[in-house]
């Protein structure tokens, strides 16, 4: 199959890094599935801008931790395009609390959409995804650096390493790759929001590198990862974060 035929479905893709996967992915010829939750608005902007350049686009909304809507989703990008190749599991939410005082309803949530939303996707990848497809997953480099408040939100991202790992060993034969990124700091609304100037200042500075990564640094390591040069990458979680840990 020629490399331009290739579908990729991203999951979250309305705003912050999963609009610059999506985008980043149409521009390497992907035709790609703009999964979004919320509004229409800001999926719609992107396709435009995705189509203008001269990519090829399309939106889907799905809750990605209802195991229906992310179905219906594959079943529709498999009509339109005629196959999937890629799945990135980009959509996510983050809430901070300590755990002793995070409530039952902020844990289910994280687990629904980080967790389960990542397990719905999976599944239906595995299942689906032809010959030489790839599979990533959005982890984070809270695992790993494992700061207070973090707690429940870190624990999603853990497991979804666990997912990748064992999913890498049961794809054995299907020339299917599985594999999770996981950005550091970056400059988007789920990381800004809530945080003044003074504590954004001091994330900058945790990595040697000195800044925020920004949506365009993420979308190049899943570029890499869904492209012909991540062929021999597997089961691994790459850390783009700047060298914070
Ligand atoms: P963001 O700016 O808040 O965007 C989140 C995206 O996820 C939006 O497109 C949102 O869609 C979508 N989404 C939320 N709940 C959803 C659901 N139930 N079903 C489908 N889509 C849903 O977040 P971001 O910073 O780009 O984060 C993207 C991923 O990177 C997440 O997995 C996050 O955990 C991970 N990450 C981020 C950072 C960081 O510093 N930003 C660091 C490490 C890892 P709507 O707009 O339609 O709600």
């Amino acid at each position: 199959m020629q490399w331009s035929q290739r579908t990729a479905i991203v999951t979250g893709a309305s705003r912050g890094i999963g609009a610059a996967i999506a985008q980043r992915l149409a521009a390497d010829g992907f035709n790609v599935v703009v999964n979004y939750a919320g509004s229409a608005a800001d999926p719609e902007a992107l396709i435009e801008r995705i189509r203008a350049g001269g990519g090829s686009a399309r939106a889907a909304r799905a809750d990605v931790s209802n195991p229906t809507a992310v179905r219906a989703m594959f079943d529709e990008a498999e009509q339109v395009f005629g196959g999937i190749d890629v799945l990135v599991n980009n959509a996510g939410i983050m809430q901070l609390e300590l755990i002793a005082d995070a409530d039952d309803a902020l844990f289910d949530r994280h687990v629904a959409v980080n967790l389960k939303g990542v397990f719905n996707g999976m599944r239906e990848a595995a299942r689906r995804l032809r010959s030489g497809g790839r599979i990533i997953s959005c982890s984070s480099s809270v695992v790993g650096l494992y700061q207070a408040t973090y707690g429940v939100y870190a624990a999603t991202k853990g497991a979804v390493e666990a997912l990748t790992h064992v999913l890498a060993n049961e794809m054995r034969g299907r020339n299917i790759t599985v594999n999770a990124i996981a950005p550091g700091p970056t400059a988007t609304d789920l990381f800004l929001e809530g945080k003044p100037p003074e504590l954004i200042e001091r994330f900058k500075k945790i990595a040697p590198l000195e800044r925020l990564g920004t949506p365009a640094d993420i979308a190049a390591v899943v570029a890499f990862l869904a492209g012909p040069d991540g062929a021999w990458i597997n089961g691994q979680v790459l850390r783009a974060n700047g060298g914070s840990v």
